[in-house]
């Protein structure tokens, strides 16, 4: 079934959106692209004179009550961005009431999914070495189920609509569907569009095709950039990367981030490279900073030779040249991760660098995709926003479907 051709009068939709927004001390939203992208899904329902029972997880509340993390605190905000009454279930395990009593054209906010360990369906303090922990995990499945069950009673059809968690298998994003038939479950607008913007990548590539993967560790990334490297043209990989790098080659890296332990690593990601003819760009220089922190005293200097007492906190002039030159002339375009602390406003230039050169590389008929919150801040913070093709709001959930993966939240609607 398609949400298009779905005709949602008179029945109760479940939705399952990403409203993991980020709040700032006083529980204010700090930026609502999360809750603008659910948009169009929510209004067709109750456009078409539905209700809805929207769900999400935020933070990592890991199984536990946080106040700090309840979806109570954006209450208001989905009331004002969806214009219709939405009441608030402050357990979303016991909101079998307020989903009986909701109206037509109106919203049932749910609480945190993630205040059950369930909606995971991970086992909560037990370590992964425990002997009890593969019963312990068996059990949790079957909660889970239980849980996802509960989700489901509460409406009549089920969507679909969280791509920032489509590759987690959580009650849910994936378990819930079992509980619909296969007339009655579909994706949302977003996950159409977003799966949409992977297939223009992947579908039909226009080479030369360019990845730059940016952030603090190599090892977080390690998976997504052995994969690209049999799909890329040419990977830049910049930002706290850049020192394990610069360290395997015996460099001094001053204080800077560094995965010592990851030197090997590093050298197979070269090695890989050279083997699949993908063109390996690294930071010949970098800026430097005396201090984690916007103050900081700044130079620049050789990624592969910073004093002690300093660490390098951005790409320096030569790098920055040096991606822009690699990224010119490219036809597809994937961006993740920051090439430098660019939250700092001393230490943005090499990521402002990297966008410029992608809207840049776009106004000349590159298709670029921006995937992952850090580079999707960068695009935001330097106004890029309107000048690249298409913004994801998945990181890891874009990382896995550019890698070929099947996302278990598509899967379990579509089989
Ligand atoms: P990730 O979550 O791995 O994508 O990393 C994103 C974070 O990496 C951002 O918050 C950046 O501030 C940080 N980052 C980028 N470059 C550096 C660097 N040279 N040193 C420390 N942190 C960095």
């Amino acid at each position: 079934m398609t949400i298009e051709n779905f005709n949602f009068a008179g029945k109760k939709a479940i939705v399952r959106v990403d409203f993991n927004v980020p709040l700032n001390e006083n529980g204010e939203i700090t930026d609502d692209t999360r809750i603008r992208g659910a948009l169009p899904t929510l209004k067709k329902i109750i456009a078409d004179g539905g209700a809805v029972i929207i769900m999400s997880h935020m933070g990592k509340p890991k199984g536990k009550v946080n106040p700090k993390l309840s979806l109570g605190q954006i209450k208001d905000a989905v009331t004002d961005a969806l214009g219709v009454p939405v009441t608030f279930a402050p357990d979303c395990a016991k909101a079998a009431e307020a989903a009986a009593e909701l109206k037509m054209g109106e919203a049932l906010l749910l609480e945190n999914l993630r205040y059950y360990p369930e909606e995971e369906g991970k086992p909560v303090g037990i370590d992964k070495e425990d002997p009890v922990y593969d019963e312990a995990k068996k059990a949790m499945k079957e909660s889970q189920k239980e849980f996802a069950k509960t989700l489901a009673s509460y409406a009549d059809c089920y969507v679909m609509d969280a791509f920032g968690t489509a590759h987690r298998k959580h009650a849910s994003t994936a378990v819930i569907a079992d509980y619909f038939d296969a007339d009655n479950k579909m994706l949302g607008y977003l996950m159409e569009k977003e799966v949409a913007a992977v297939d223009a990548v992947l579908g039909n590539i226009k080479r030369p095709f360019i990845a730059i993967m940016g952030g603090s560790k190599v090892s977080s990334k390690i998976g997504i950039i052995e994969n690209l490297l049999g799909k890329v043209d040419k990977i830049i990989l910049c930002g706290g990367m850049t020192y394990t790098f610069a360290k395997a080659h015996g460099g001094n890296v001053g204080k800077s981030i560094c995965e010592i332990d990851k030197l090997d690593v590093a050298l197979g990601v070269e090695e890989l490279a050279k083997k699949n003819g993908v063109e390996l760009v690294l930071a010949p220089d970098a800026i430097i900073g005396d201090d984690f922190s916007n103050d900081a005293n700044q130079k620049v200097a050789p990624a592969t030779d910073i004093p002690e007492g300093w660490e390098g906190l951005d790409a320096g002039p030569e790098a920055q040249k040096k991606f822009a030159e690699a990224i010119k002339g490219c036809k597809t375009i994937l961006w993740n991760g920051p090439a430098g602390v660019f939250e700092f406003d001393n230490f943005c230039a090499g990521s402002r660098a990297i966008g410029n050169a992608i809207a840049e590389a776009t106004a000349e008929g590159a298709f670029s995709l921006i995937g992952g919150g850090d580079s999707v801040a960068c695009v935001n913070k330097f106004g890029l926003a309107d000048k690249v093709s298409y913004i994801s709001t998945g990181g890891g959930a874009l990382l896995e479907a550019i890698e070929g993966k099947i996302l278990p939240g598509i899967a379990a609607i579509k089989g």
